[in-house]
């Protein structure tokens, strides 16, 4: 598995680099911005690492610019609290996942196995998310020892929370989603749906949860840590 990290910050790329080969992922770094652009739109690699300030051309630019592309790879990015906060920018720059530095090595590879299973379509029809696996062929939601069965709409609003995890997704874009354009599913329907997901997340005993983010939409979050 190649990866690529596009970060100026000697002693952080330093780190990386050395955590993620210690893991036997073949890894290239770039400090440059623009380099890092060019690296990224090679399609070249499986998982990408972004820094957010770099020189030439930022992260979020850079998240941007590859998707408008084309480029699918999963995209962790790495960012300082106060970056962080910019909703706006986290939620149309098309990153899949975000960590926030300082961060402990173990939280840096439980996102990255993450990621890692994001993109693989399981031939047995399972998608994994923190502690949870989602069975799309039996609509079984899975968490350790406990498992339920969803119903059609909750099925697919897991599923579409973890193809876009790390990312705030809107209530309209869940509305087209699951009920789509011609349909005039109400908002609060989609408020009632998200419910429903979180009882069936509350059954299993799943650390999963499905975070309001006032005024935006909704986000799927696990702590790793
Ligand atoms: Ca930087």
């Amino acid at each position: 598995m190649r990866i690529l990290i596009v970060e100026d910050e000697k002693r952080m790329a330093q780190a990386l680099c050395e955590i993620l080969r210690l893991e036997k992922y073949d890894v290239d770094h770039y400090a440059d911005g623009l380099e890092g652009l060019y690296a990224v739109e090679t399609g070249a690699y499986d998982i990408i690492i972004l820094d957010v300030m770099l020189p030439h051309k930022n992260g979020f630019d850079i998240a941007r610019e590859a998707r408008k592309k084309g480029i699918k790879t999963p995209i962790l990015m790495l960012t300082a609290k106060s970056e962080l906060d910019d909703k706006v920018t986290r939620l149309d720059c098309g990153a899949d996942d975000y960590l926030t530095k300082p961060f402990m090595t173990k939280e840096l590879l439980a996102r990255f196995r993450a990621l890692t299973r994001r993109n693989i379509n399981t031939p047995d029809g399972t998608l994994a998310f923190g502690d949870i696996t989602l069975n799309k062929d039996t609509s079984m939601l899975l968490c350790g020892e406990n498992s339920v069965r969803l119903s059609e709409k909750e099925l697919r609003i897991l599923e579409y929370l973890i193809a876009n995890q790390g990312r705030i997704l809107t209530r309209e874009q869940f509305a087209v989603k699951i009920w789509g354009y011609e349909s005039d599913a109400e908002y609060n329907n989609v408020e009632v749906y998200m419910s429903f997901a979180r009882k069936k997340l509350n059954f299993v005993k799943s650390k999963v949860e499905i975070k309001a983010v006032r005024g935006i939409g909704y986000e799927l979050r696990y702590d790793y840590v």
